[in-house]
């Protein structure tokens, strides 16, 4: 990230916050200094000068940009599982601005003996580290846990910069006692944990019931309505009342467990533990749109304000998995979407339009401050679009 950038965006008709308390914020304009958020207000009453570049946001909405919890990312932009390329640049036009890699597991030859598991998490670390696919921030590395591993593998890996473990059950480890030890020992070096939770998602997988995922103890109950074989709605249950953990909701997974699951974290009053991911690439494919598509699934069947259901894909997420982006809020990474209701939707504004279940037309993604895309080519067309005033050539973007 060069020095000395300013980002002006004003003239914002609707700012979500991303945070589940207060989602709508009274402000119209947003500045980010070196990509990061430096001031939220009104036009008129914030520093302005010496922007490097001003957008218009021409009335529409601003929201953090979205966070995908469940992704399974090989390495640059390329998914051997659907032998695609351009997955990562394709769903940023679908609003995300960060992955979370819940094991690279679809790596061809992938090594399962412990050095082998532990040399490949080390380097996906770094390549996604090295390089981010248009700008994406993939959170990679993340290996799948074997028999036999010890607590010096975990302080080894800790060590060497992972920070994340993939999917608990993946590998040979599927017994509850055996899961919860080695998840212990990732958490006591700062290693986060994801478990697979239901049936097995393709070939080679495996079947986690609530009662290995509640003793195994991850901090993210892993797709809770399956990947897509969801486990019966009296576990579903069990996993919401029996833990504080974070409930995962993805696209490729059941769609009707998963209006399950959010009921279950409404009526507990927990809202703040609902995340959302995709779980792509995977056998249905890659979703581009998939985090979009689950806000608009969960709002409109689910009867979720459009403005909280955009609070479970940015600030909740962002809370659950400790990132610094994700709300609208000084100090925070400048990853913004910029949408409107897409055009002829039934719905009179965006909120409304979501409700009701269509997805929202993206016309500007930005993250950490840089104009990444304008217009997206995979939403539908927004009405109203916001518009560059200004954009200085950066010395450095980031990333690439
Ligand atoms: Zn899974």
């Amino acid at each position: 990230m060069a020095a000395n950038q300013k980002l002006v965006v004003k003239n914002i008709g609707l700012l979500l916050s991303g945070d589940l308390d207060r989602p709508i914020l009274d402000a119209d304009t947003v500045v980010a200094v070196d990509g990061k958020i430096s001031a939220v207000g009104r036009e008129r009453e914030l520093d302005l000068d010496g922007a490097t570049a001003v957008v218009d946001a021409n009335g529409t909405a601003l929201s953090p940009g979205l966070i995908d919890s469940h992704v399974h990312p090989v390495a640059g932009d390329w998914t051997p599982r659907q032998n695609q390329m351009g997955w990562i640049d394709s769903s940023l036009h679908g609003g995300v601005t960060t992955m979370i890699s819940a094991g690279e597991v679809h790596m061809p030859g992938r090594p399962r003996d412990i050095v082998g598991l532990k040399a490949m998490a080390i380097a996906s670390q770094r390549w996604f580290q090295n390089m981010r696919p248009s700008g994406v921030k993939i959170h990679g590395g993340a290996p799948v846990i074997e028999k036999g591993m010890e607590e010096e593998d975990f302080r080894q890996l800790a060590e060497a910069g992972v920070t994340l473990l993939g999917e608990v059950g993946l590998g040979s480890v599927k017994a509850g006692d055996e899961a919860q030890r080695m998840v212990a020992w990732a958490r006591k070096y700062g290693i986060q944990s994801t478990i697979h939770t239901g049936g097995p998602s393709v070939p080679g997988s495996g079947f986690i019931d609530k009662d290995v995922v509640l003793a195994a103890d991850a901090d993210i109950i892993g797709h809770i309505n399956g990947g897509h074989t969801a486990l019966p709605d009296v576990q579903i249950r069990c996993l919401c009342e029996g833990c504080k953990r974070a409930i995962e909701i993805v696209h490729n997974g059941n769609e009707r467990s998963g209006l399950f699951a959010l009921r279950t974290a409404i009526e507990l009053n927990e809202s703040y533990r609902v995340i959302l991911g995709t779980d792509g690439p995977a056998g249905s494919g890659v979703q581009p749109l998939g985090i979009l598509r689950m806000i608009s699934m969960l709002s409109s069947l689910g009867d979720v304000p459009a403005e909280r259901a955009f609070c479970f894909a940015t600030g909740n997420t962002a809370r659950m998995r400790k990132l610094d982006c994700g709300l609208i809020e000084v100090g925070k990474a400048a990853d913004f979407v910029i949408m409107d209701r897409a055009q002829h939707s039934a719905g009179k504004t965006l909120l409304e339009s979501v409700q009701l279940g269509d997805l929202p037309g993206i016309g500007m993604m930005i993250i950490d401050g840089v104009i990444r895309t304008e217009r997206s080519r995979n939403t539908p067309p927004a009405t109203t679009f916001p518009i560059i005033l200004k954009n200085a050539p950066a010395a450095a973007s980031g990333g690439h």
